[in-house]
């Protein structure tokens, strides 16, 4: 797969074995500990070896040696465990990439041991074959599987849910490490249904689709006057390693030529690529972009099977992939002189981590490039107000392209005041009069609409109209969505399903209503009023069947599909010359979300989803549905002015007290019980009182706390949650004083408590 020579032995230059050396076991929060080394083992900083801790065996990352003095000071020498050996599956982290880990788990208050355990990925631990590996398919007519579910439900639940994923998925045969994941199910459900002669198991070599795919040889085209400055401004920043240069250019501009020619100039001088997509958007046509201008490309990310995610990584780790594309945690991807970082789209959530460590691959990209002399590119069309206000403040370097080189005109963005729409209809309007035309004219011109909403599922609320009372989930206090093609109501947070009560549970009456309207009623509306619609939906209902979203989305690009109905899956990045029409049919949803950022994230998403009328033609025109026709956020889409927006938005958060101006630190308590939720973060919170009480006497804390309060969503899944903000304007104390406290993060008494440091999601 990758040709080219062997990475050379390491040569070790340390006169012997040192005797003793520190080690992190990837415990939560757990410190790291002292083990003697057996004589002869060859170990190196980073190296994954096995330890007993405790009763048990763990595997544990050496971080460092120590010197005798030192360990006798701490305990006599008998009592010094001495370590098994090395863990032989597992590849360690590289030396060079220890500093990184420290840095990383003291910034997200999490253990060094789990921390260094999420710059691996799993299958790279486990010690994977990159040689051959499992399929799963079935071994009776894939039509009878669907057939065997039922009662397959009843006794045993995981078997099911693997025939079902079979059942349901467009390719006959799955590795078996994906079915594994993606239904949840055990290697043992799936064995015991191949013994019952259900499916069959087999072993196929690990090949690599996109590795094979011809490059391209198209000349690249010639960079517009703003393309070549973006470019010479990154090319300037490799003389000051660390540097982040922030590329803000609007939809259609070109970011991503400018992106390869920065790598293409990187690549020359003998160092590596980096480049981050969020997970949504690492289409094959993306890779196929990059593949197209180098030839030696290893990509991470989450379609690939555990032995295609083996070999790709121990390529990138000798150095043989020059230009390595993946999602989120990709930014740990070991190239060993590693150049430039590109992170795609910067202002995408998905780039926050939502397990230990918390982290953000921005933050991570921006110290690694500085750890090891590289430089980041952050490209966005909507950037993120962190970024903007740091490119603003000179902390970043600043590029802007204004203007699309393709001769795309940015289309015309117009609103529909929803408020005005519902007088004069007397009713309830999903769609406004004037989306309707515009949506019938681009059809009779042979053009494609594409139509946005933020809520999947058919109808939001399950409304009692006698005594008031909304249908929630039992276990999370939120209302239940009606999904009519299961049938089922369904709870976004924690996945449970019930069939839909016929009377009000809470006082019986028999007329509950269906209110709100997610994507699947809409698609059923427009089917009714647009005869001439052929219509696809993509959400992620739709995309719980594997390969259906690149089905869709194909469907679309060939024209087969002319009107597409979606949620935020469908505003990113989507690159469709046939569209001409782009409806945003409630713009309001993220707007009413109970978080200081719902008005940044609104402004980002409306303006993403304009971007996606008129690519490639002068007609693109763009209608937003909204009873908010004033809010600042949805004039930005309407005025093509994100960044007036952003910069008005900084200077608001900031007499706030908000990010960017602050960092906030989010500690989240759940338990069963209320009280102890609650009490749990009361202590916490004097704990951090009383650490900086002669500071704030004397009124010079850099600190706020809020808190402890519940959150927004008070219970998920039977558990009460609260959370304390701890605020500071000095970014650099935060961890710190969490780290003071941090012995009461851990988990007793069933109180469950988190950190989040630079949080994303606050409800
Ligand atoms: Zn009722
Ligand atoms: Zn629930
Ligand atoms: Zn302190």
């Amino acid at each position: 797969m990758f040709m080219g020579h062997n990475a050379p032995p390491q040569v070790d230059e340390r006169p012997r074995v040192p005797k003793y050396v520190e080690i992190a076991v990837p415990i939560s929060l757990a410190g790291t500990f002292h083990y003697s080394v057996p004589d002869g083992l060859d170990i190196h900083p980073g190296s994954a070896v096995m330890a007993p801790f405790g009763p048990r065996r763990v595997t544990g990352y050496a971080v460092s040696f120590i010197g005798e003095e030192e360990v006798l000071r701490i305990m006599p020498a008998r009592k010094v465990r001495s370590i098994l050996g090395a863990d032989k599956r597992n590849p360690g982290l590289p030396e060079t990439m220890l500093p990184l880990a420290k840095w990383l788990a003291h910034e997200c208050v999490a253990g060094l041991g789990e921390t260094i355990e999420t710059m691996i990925p799993a299958a790279v631990r486990r010690g994977v074959s990159e040689q051959e590996e499992l399929w799963v398919s079935a071994a009776v007519p894939r039509s009878k599987l669907p057939e065997l579910v039922p009662e397959l439900a009843r006794k045993a639940r995981k078997q099911a849910a693997v025939v079902e994923l079979l059942a349901e998925s467009v390719d006959d045969a799955l590795p078996l490490g994906v079915v594994a994941r993606e239904s949840g199910a055990g290697r043992a459900s799936i064995k015991a249904l191949a013994a019952k002669g259900v499916l069959q198991i087999s072993r196929r070599p690990v090949d690599d689709p996109l590795m094979l795919a011809p490059p391209d040889t198209t000349p690249p085209p010639t960079l517009t006057g703003e393309q070549r400055e973006a470019l010479d401004r990154i090319l300037a920043a490799r003389a000051r390693p660390g540097t982040a240069v922030l590329l803000e250019g609007i939809t259609g501009s070109g970011k991503t030529e400018v992106y390869l020619r920065a790598i293409a100039e990187v690549v020359k001088s003998g160092r590596q690529a980096v480049v981050l997509v969020p997970e949504i958007s690492l289409t094959p046509q993306t890779v196929e972009r990059f593949r197209g201008r180098f030839s030696r490309i290893a990509v991470l990310h989450s379609q690939l099977t555990d032995g295609q995610r083996a070999a790709h990584y121990r390529a990138i780790r000798e150095g043989l992939a020059d230009v390595v594309v993946g999602a989120r945690s990709a930014v740990f991807a070991p190239v060993p002189r590693l150049g430039i970082i590109v992170m795609d789209e910067e202002h995408e959530n998905s780039y926050k981590e939502d397990t230990s460590p918390r982290y953000h691959a921005r933050a991570v990209a921006i110290k690694r490039a500085e750890l090891e002399g590289a430089v980041v590119v952050l490209g966005s069309a909507t950037p993120s107000l962190e970024s903007t206000s740091a490119a603003l403040g000179g902390v970043y370097s600043y590029a802007r392209l204004t203007t699309r080189p393709a001769g795309g005109a940015l289309p015309a963005v117009e609103i529909v005041d929803m408020r005005e729409e519902t007088a004069a209809s007397k009713r309830f309007v999903l769609i406004s009069r004037r989306l309707a035309r515009a949506a019938s004219d681009a059809l009779a011109r042979g053009r494609q609409v594409l139509l946005f909403l933020n809520r999947r599922g058919f109808s939001t609320q399950l409304y009692c109209p006698v005594c008031g009372e909304v249908v929630s989930c039992n276990r999370c206090d939120i209302p239940m969505t009606y999904h009519k093609m299961r049938g089922k109501l369904l709870c976004h947070y924690c996945e449970h399903t019930e069939a839909p009560p016929a009377d009000c549970p809470e006082c019986s009456a028999k007329q509950l209503l269906y209110l709100g309207t997610g994507t699947e009623r809409l698609e059923e509306e427009i089917a009714a009023s647009l005869p001439e619609a052929r219509i696809a939906r993509l959400d992620s209902d739709v995309m719980r069947k594997r390969g259906a979203y690149f089905e869709v989305l194909s469907a679309f690009r060939s024209g087969g599909v002319n009107v597409l109905v979606g949620t935020q899956v469908i505003a990113k990045g989507l690159d469709v010359p046939g569209v001409s029409l782009v409806g945003v049919i409630n713009a309001d949803v993220a707007l009413a979300l109970g978080d200081f950022r719902a008005g940044e994230r609104t402004a980002q998403l409306l303006c993403q989803v304009a971007g996606r009328a008129g690519r490639r033609t002068a007609e693109g025109r763009v209608i937003i549905q909204t009873m908010n026709p004033r809010n600042p956020a949805v004039l930005a889409a309407v005025r093509h002015a994100y960044h007036e927006y952003a910069a008005a938005e900084i200077e608001d958060r900031r007499q706030w007290g908000y990010p960017p101006a602050t960092r906030i630190a989010r500690i989240l308590a759940q338990s069963e019980d209320h009280a102890a939720a609650r009490a749990a973060l009361d202590a916490i919170r004097d704990a951090i009182l009383e650490q900086h009480r002669n500071i704030w006497e004397a009124g010079k804390s850099s600190f706020e706390l809020a808190g402890p309060a519940p959150c927004v969503h008070e219970k998920v899944r039977g558990r009460f949650r609260f959370h304390l903000l701890v605020k500071s304007v000095d970014g650099n104390a935060l961890p710190a004083a969490l780290w003071e406290v941090s012995t009461r993060f851990r988990t007793k008494k069933g109180v469950h408590v988190t950190v989040d440091v630079d949080p994303q999601n606050m409800l």
